[in-house]
């Protein structure tokens, strides 16, 4: 017996579930058109090396990979931004900059499903190539607070790192990069005391891991006052000082454009992907405790595939958990539309029944044909409980005379009238 049930971490969207996830989704279109993204859509299916390339271990070792008949070793996408980047350094190589693209699809990660955790699941993408300027970073977080406006959600806020803070003093202290993304995996973990560990063990001095202590704890909604109070402990990390400056440029932009979104700034935190070279945020909303958004600047992936270097930086949301936002937070639209149920008494009208609703459709009136051959009680019955608006009832001796019954399923009035000025009635 074939087992019937989803496989475990898929699911199935009925009816209203699709509507919201498509509603979502829709939005995200409009805000892509808004702030003038193209839409690329790329495969589901990717090589392996070039997802596993600099994925970050987290994901690495989640993958869904397998090999084709052909013998190739492939895998089903965990994210957009490894296929952006192939397509940076190939097909889009040559191509004015910036860049700006957007992407909506599933994704698949081996996670543990639980609350918000899916192994096939939805996100948004949006990459602005080419530029490595602050305003860039700014349209990023200026268009994710847009989509969640769009959406109604009022409640959730930014938690803002650099990931150039943290690798400053890792470099000036010498720890090599592989290194440096291992103590990277534990900050993402949130297992600081490891981490401040392995720095030690690495062979990092006294001082870096006081430093390090002091960048992990400072945390605030106040960004100028955080960013002022940990530039002063990094005296001497020239480049970590330059990170804060580039992440006080960017929030002052902002600030001063009149973008007003809550902040949590966290110098401290680190994501998942390995990629990220600048700005790193999270997006929180603060009944689910886990991010509906997320993102960062990445300035070094196109060289690593190769390409000539080419600064980015993007955005992925989360689309199944922006669903659940929107469910506590009450913002889920109603979805309620004019559905009318054409209902025909006897077989013989049933094509005048079909003319009917053809011409409704191109009016643009959504019909619904009775197929099931029921008598209008059944029908009516049915409709009623599928929260039709209206049905029009066709009889043979009416329809004679150029006459159908329109009944208003909510107030259940039913009135005769001439077929010309049906639409009319409806609209
Ligand atoms: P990431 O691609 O890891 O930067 O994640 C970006 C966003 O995708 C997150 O903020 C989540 O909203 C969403 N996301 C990531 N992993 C999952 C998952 N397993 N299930 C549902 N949503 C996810």
């Amino acid at each position: 017996m074939a087992k019937l049930q989803p496989v475990r971490g898929m699911r199935d969207f009925l009816s209203t579930d699709a509507k919201k996830l498509r509603y979502v989704e829709q939005i995200a279109k409009d805000v892509a058109r808004l702030y003038g993204f193209e839409e690329v859509i790329t495969p589901l299916l990717e090589h392996f090396d070039l997802l596993a390339a600099k994925s970050g271990e987290e994901i690495r070792a989640r993958m869904y990979a397998f090999r084709d008949l052909g013998g190739r070793k492939v895998a089903l996408r965990p994210e957009f931004t490894a296929s952006i980047a192939r397509l940076i350094v190939t097909t889009l190589r040559n191509k004015p900059k910036p860049l700006r693209l957007f992407s909506t699809g599933t994704l698949y990660r081996y996670d543990e499903p639980q609350f918000g955790r899916y192994r096939e699941f939805w996100q948004s993408n949006f990459e602005v190539v080419g530029s490595s300027r602050p305003e860039a970073d700014a349209e990023i977080l200026s268009l994710t607070h847009h989509f969640m406006q769009k959406l109604g959600l009022r409640k959730y806020w930014f938690k803002i790192g650099h990931v150039g803070i943290l690798r400053g003093i890792l470099t000036d202290e010498r720890i090599e990069e592989e290194r440096q993304n291992r103590v990277m995996q534990l900050l993402d973990a949130k297992r600081w005391d490891e981490a401040l560990s392995t720095v030690e063990q690495f062979g990092a001095s006294k001082k870096s891991a006081m430093v390090l202590k002091a960048v992990f704890k400072a945390k605030g909604k106040d960004s100028s006052k955080v960013l002022a109070q940990i530039k002063k402990k990094l005296k001497n990390y020239d480049s970590s000082v330059a990170a804060v400056e580039n992440l006080q440029q960017i929030l002052e932009l902002c600030e001063e454009s009149n973008l007003k979104f809550n902040t949590l700034i966290e110098p401290g935190f680190a994501r998942g992907l390995e990629y990220y070279t600048g700005m790193i945020f999270e997006q929180i909303a603060p009944e689910m405790e886990i991010s509906i958004g997320g993102g960062g600047r990445y300035d070094k992936l196109a060289e690593l595939f190769g390409g000539k270097s080419t600064p980015a930086v993007g955005v992925a949301h989360g689309l199944d958990r922006i669903v659940l936002a929107m469910d506590k937070q009450s913002t889920t639209p109603e979805f309620s539309k004019q559905v009318v149920a054409i209902i025909p008494i006897s077989d013989d009208v049933i094509p005048r029944a079909m003319q009917l609703a053809l011409q409704l459709r191109k009016e643009g009136i959504v019909v619904e044909l009775e197929v099931m051959g029921r008598k209008v009680a059944r029908a009516l019955q049915d409709a009623n409980r599928r929260k039709v608006t209206h049905a029009i009832i066709i009889g043979p001796k009416e329809i004679e005379k150029g006459k159908v019954t329109l009944r208003n399923m909510r107030n259940h009035q039913q009135q005769l009238l001439d077929i010309e000025k049906l639409f009319e009635a409806l609209s």
